[in-house]
């Protein structure tokens, strides 16, 4: 194992700056996310000591309470707050202009932000019928009217909140692909750090960023699997990757540029999800590794009328112009490009490199649509609403005609999601081979180095 010095210490020193919130170039009116006073400058590479997680945002009101003795602690603490002697007591907050307004063991405050925190961290707070590690903050979601609930706990405590819902759970023979998934999800969430910090807080509790519940139902062999990688996460010229993974990747892995108009990375790209030239895939066994969707052709044109608008608008976001070429070429002037109009044929123009489509041509009344990229899964939602946008990119067209006139559309695909990075049907099948979840991760992401940042910070 090396260590990175130099970035694990911009990462640390970009959490203390989250940490602390005000007074550290963050927004002025940001209140603290951090239960403890800054940390001591580190000796070496340091892990994160404490993250803030966003459970919620603009709620009107949110209630928690106590899991055994606690403290409620107004921010800044200005005030002494108030003891609960014991489980169950709640703590009640509002929001009143830009502060939080509370009632905890039969007193109120109004606060710039509130916390509730455990006497023993054994006695976990709860909310919205969950437990959490660490502790829970109430501030005024920045930028709306309500109210933000973050978690504060440490890295490894939130791992225990995410494996078991980003990867299953599992028997002994597959701990390899949990410790895979460990490192995968600890060096996602160090290396995006810092992107959500207007909000608040580090990471969304959901599949924004990763799917956190909390300390309900954690799998005891995804903590074994997160303790025996304590601190291990992937690097790549010294910088954490960007280490995305998804379900199955359909037998081919993919280039991040091919699903995104992001930069591409030398440890994303797209090679046969297999060993040496076997040609069964890891992940072909997976129960979705090959699935089909029929639409009827006017079932179809309904849901294009309101999917390709919203592909249009999503085109206007920041960043997607480098999916260079035209997004809707009219069949005349003045037509209306967010009134599709009927649905007159489909055909893939183009494929990336690992096979998925790359361009996809709608021709409807009002002019032709070009989808481009991972899109195509939200033009194409299929019919039954479930799964709520098409599983993968990767898949044919069949289209069946009478007299000339489209009838039925068939999507014929392998794969679960962007197959980005480690595919985690994959990686569950070469732990039963009996990879390690060094080779599991050496497969998924080439080039990347396997690093233990060393634990800092603690309070
Ligand atoms: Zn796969």
């Amino acid at each position: 194992m090396r260590r990175i010095p130099r970035s694990a210490r911009l990462i640390g020193a970009l959490f203390v700056c989250l940490a602390l919130g005000p007074g550290c170039g963050g927004p002025k009116r940001l209140p603290p996310v951090s239960t403890f006073p800054a940390l001591p400058p580190a000796p070496g590479p340091v892990l994160p000591a404490l993250l803030g997680v966003g459970l919620a945002e603009n709620q009107d009101r949110i209630v928690c309470a106590s899991g055994g003795p606690s403290l409620v602690i107004p921010v800044p603490e200005r005030d002494e707050g108030v003891r609960l002697p014991e489980a169950g007591q709640t703590l009640v907050c509002t929001r009143r202009g830009d502060l939080v307004v509370w009632e905890a063991g039969g007193r109120s405050g109004i606060a710039g932000a509130v916390r509730l925190q455990p006497v023993d961290p054994g006695d976990l707070p709860g909310w919205d019928q969950r437990l959490y590690r660490g502790d829970l903050l109430v501030i005024p979601s920045p930028g709306g009217g309500g109210l933000t609930l973050v978690n504060n706990l440490d890295l490894e405590s939130y791992l225990q909140g995410v494996v078991p819902w980003e990867i299953g759970r599992h028997g002994e023979s597959r701990l390899a692909a949990l410790e895979a998934q460990a490192v995968a999800a600890r060096t996602y969430t160090v290396s995006h750090l810092g992107e959500r910090r207007a909000r608040g807080f580090d990471l969304f509790a959901s599949v924004m960023d990763q799917v956190y519940k909390g300390a309900t139902d954690e799998d005891p062999l995804c903590n074994q699997a997160i303790a025996g990688t304590r601190g291990l996460i992937l690097t790549h010229g010294g910088r954490p990757v960007a280490a995305y993974y998804s379900a199955c990747c359909g037998g081919v892995t993919s280039q991040i540029e091919e699903v995104w108009p992001k930069a591409a990375e030398p440890y994303l790209v797209s090679h046969p999800d297999a060993a040496g030239h076997d040609p069964e895939p890891f992940c072909a066994g997976y129960r979705h590794y090959a699935w089909s969707e029929t639409w009827p052709a006017a079932q179809l044109e309904a849901t294009l009328q309101e999917t390709l608008p919203a592909y249009l608008e999503y085109l206007l976001g920041g960043g997607r112009a480098r999916w260079a070429g035209p997004s809707f070429t009219p069949r005349q002037g003045g037509v209306d490009p967010d009134r599709p109009g009927r649905l007159i044929d489909l055909e893939i123009l183009n494929r990336t490199r690992s096979g998925r489509v790359a361009r996809l041509a709608i021709r409807c009344e009002a002019g032709t649509y070009h989808v481009r990229g991972d899109r195509v899964r939200w033009v194409l939602t299929p019919p039954s609403g479930s799964p709520a946008i098409l599983r993968s990119a990767l898949f044919d067209l069949e289209l069946e005609r009478r007299d000339g006139v489209l009838q039925t559309v068939i999507a014929r695909g392998r794969g679960y999601g962007h197959g980005i990075g480690m595919c985690q049907a994959g990686a569950l099948t070469m732990a039963e081979r009996g990879y390690s979840s060094a080779g599991i991760l050496a497969h998924y992401y080439p080039g990347a180095e396997l690093v233990r940042l060393e634990p800092g910070g603690s309070p």
